[in-house]
């Protein structure tokens, strides 16, 4: 599926200090943008999104 532009709905302002992963913030690749997500998909193109942050 393909970037259908609604993801800018859930586009995600710059976290100030905070990376944007510290933040909860989610990068589709697909669309190019930052979002706030709890589910692990995109709602534009429903590409599977991951969480990179490490915790140890
Ligand atoms: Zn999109
Ligand atoms: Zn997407």
């Amino acid at each position: 599926m393909a970037c259908r532009g609604t993801c800018i709905r859930h586009q995600a302002g710059k976290p100030g200090r905070k990376s944007r992963y510290e933040a909860g913030q989610v990068r589709c690749q697909q669309c190019g943008i930052w979002m706030i997500r709890e589910e692990p998909g995109c709602p534009c193109c429903g590409l599977k999104l991951r969480r990179n942050a490490r915790r140890r």
